[in-house]
């Protein structure tokens, strides 16, 4: 399923780049633009588009703008606006002050279009939407041109004027451009241009009730910033003929389109309507849901923008469309996080454990090593005591083979503590289920290892039950049960391959003291648990965690086991 380019940083787009730069194509610049619509949260495959523009543009000492792509103002909002630039700035990019909006420039498109119909280019059609996708014809059938085809110049120029005063119900006319209705390419058969639309505008409120068409407005709004290389998803690909129409009538500054595949992972849906429906329909709480594939979602739990980085670069730019494994995804989070988050301890399903011949009162400060990746975040003192908890699956009744944790007569160490010796177990009457341990430690064996030589397999981790901090782990799974959630041969929907344990929380956890304060979005390893994040949830009464990622195999492993599949062998 995975296909990545085994050399990602020779991709095609930079070798254009490069060739453009040889032959001093656009005087040496390299001009790139990130284009989001407000109509939505960014999704990790807009990180994809944005590390590509942004990184190009750093990359060959050009510069990238931000710039909205404001045309539809019904499913435009400003709060997708905030986040958009929230999301891109956590990334890493700047704009700097190249922050545009394709309203910015209505006046211009306007000009630019009455110079198209003045050039008898253009022409005001007055049939319904349903006729005008009606005589557009099909891929196998020409289209037929509209009655309105032929108005002359004079009376096109005044329809559009009186379009743009407002004169018009929305529906009644558009404005189209004046192509070919035989054209094998159904993006030149006539397109829209401008429709009416009487709807308030989140910038410019109500100055316009016609509105430009993307085709018509994108190549345009490229030109006017001087953009060099205008880098889209492949579905852009048959739209390219009319980027350049457009560009060559009017005879403006002429950038170029590159087009590239958009990313698609596993278990994931990725376009932003998609992702709306399921905000909407309570599937999660919100765009910022730590199960969403969406920038904020990533943020909230927990990832790094380095991992995000690191994973766009790796799965490279190729021509064709592809799903890359969300286990990808998950290996650059545990690489980063694994040098940077601090470990501790914590217990997510705890099992109370009594040292009987340790003293009541006594606390011993034991030292911890913070993370053994990098020394310099130094040590710790974790308090031990005489009642701890452990974690309700490192005991077990009735071990099976090879069982190296704790039961009934066996001996563990405890991390940065002692040896102890499972003694005793309690049980409630009415469920049996286990409720408490009786151990008993070896003092010689303090900070982990035996003066006799004596050894043991099984290391637990623990937290004091005196000193534990409370809190509430959200363990997250994927979103969807399918690998490819779309892919349902009835038909059905994405709805129906939804995960119904995509999110399990646990609401008594121990985890050590030193976590006191624990700032929302500060991540830590648990030891022997995985990468947790700090939810802004959290509050001082009760920590909330949110999993970021298990501790698990490293990508070499899975891609081998996948090669292994393919190849047929098991
Ligand atoms: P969606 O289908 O999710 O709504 P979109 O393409 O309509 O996405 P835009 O806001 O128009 O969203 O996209 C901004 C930029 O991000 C565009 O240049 C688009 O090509 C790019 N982009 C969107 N989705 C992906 C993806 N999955 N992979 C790579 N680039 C993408
Ligand atoms: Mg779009």
């Amino acid at each position: 399923m995975t296909t990545i380019d085994p050399a990602p940083s020779l991709h095609f787009i930079r070798r254009i780049i490069e060739e453009d730069l040889e032959t001093n194509k656009y005087d040496g610049r390299v001009m790139t633009r990130f284009p989001p619509e407000p109509n939505g949260y960014l999704h990790i495959g807009h990180a994809k588009s944005i590390c590509l523009n942004f990184g190009l543009a750093d990359e060959y000492g050009g510069l990238c703008n931000l710039r909205f792509d404001d045309t539809n103002p019904t499913k435009e909002e400003v709060e997708y606006v905030e986040s958009i630039k929230e999301d891109v700035r956590w990334l890493g990019f700047d704009w700097e002050d190249r922050l545009y909006y394709a309203s910015d420039y209505f006046e211009q498109l306007y000009q630019y279009a009455v110079q198209l119909v003045q050039e008898g280019k253009a022409y005001v059609d007055s049939l319904s939407a349903e006729e005008i996708k009606e005589y557009r014809g099909t891929l196998t059938k020409p289209g037929r041109e509209s009655p309105h085809r032929n108005r002359p110049v004079e009376e096109n120029l005044d329809l559009f004027k009186r379009m743009r005063a407002g004169e018009f119900e929305d529906g009644t006319h558009v404005l189209r451009a004046k192509i070919d209705m035989a054209s094998g390419n159904l993006n030149m058969r006539d397109p829209v241009m401008y429709r009416i639309l009487h709807a308030e505008h989140h910038r410019t409120g109500n100055d316009w009730c016609i509105y430009p068409m993307y085709d018509w407005a994108h190549g345009l709004c490229d030109s006017i910033e001087g953009i060099t290389h205008s880098i889209c998803t492949l579905e852009f690909e048959d739209h390219r003929p009319l980027y350049n129409w457009f560009l060559e009538q009017l005879d403006v500054y002429r950038p170029q389109q590159i087009e590239f595949a958009r990313l698609n992972l596993t278990h994931t849906v990725m376009s932003k309507r998609k992702l709306l429906r399921l905000v909407k329909n309570g599937h999660v709480r919100a765009w910022d849901d730590p199960r969403m594939p969406t920038i904020s979602g990533f943020r909230r739990r927990g990832y790094t923008p380095k991992s995000i980085r690191d994973f766009c670069e790796r799965i490279g730019v190729a021509k064709k469309d592809s799903t890359v494994d969300i286990r990808l995804l998950e290996y650059y989070i545990r690489e980063d996080l694994n040098k940077r988050a601090p470990r501790v301890m914590s217990v997510l399903r705890p099992l109370r454990v009594v040292i009987d011949n340790y003293p009541e009162d006594k606390v011993e400060e034991l030292e911890a090593i913070n993370n053994p990746e990098d020394p310099a975040m130094g040590k710790r003192m974790v308090p031990f005591s005489r009642v701890l908890y452990i974690e309700r699956d490192d005991f077990r009744e009735d071990p099976p083979k090879k069982w190296f944790r704790l039961a009934p007569g066996r001996e563990v160490r405890l991390r940065y503590g002692y040896y102890i010796t499972c003694a005793d177990v309690v049980k409630d009457e009415k469920t049996g289920d286990v409720v408490e341990l009786h151990c008993t430690y070896d003092p010689e064996t303090r900070g982990g290892w035996s003066p006799d030589g004596r050894k043991v397999r099984g290391t637990l981790h623990w937290v004091s039950a005196a000193h534990a901090l409370e809190a509430e782990v959200r363990l997250y799974d994927h979103l969807f049960i399918k690998p490819d959630p779309e892919d349902e041969e009835d038909g059905s929907d994405f709805e129906v391959n939804l995960n119904p344990n995509s999110m399990e929380t646990l609401k008594s956890c121990k985890v050590e003291p030193s976590l006191t304060g624990a700032a929302s979005g500060s991540r830590y390893q648990f030891e022997r648990l995985g990468y947790f994040c700090v939810d802004p949830d959290s509050s001082d009464e009760t920590l909330v965690f949110n999993r970021t990622v298990t501790l698990r195999d490293t990508w070499a492993k899975i891609e081998k086991a996948q090669q292994t599949k393919a190849s047929g062998k098991h």
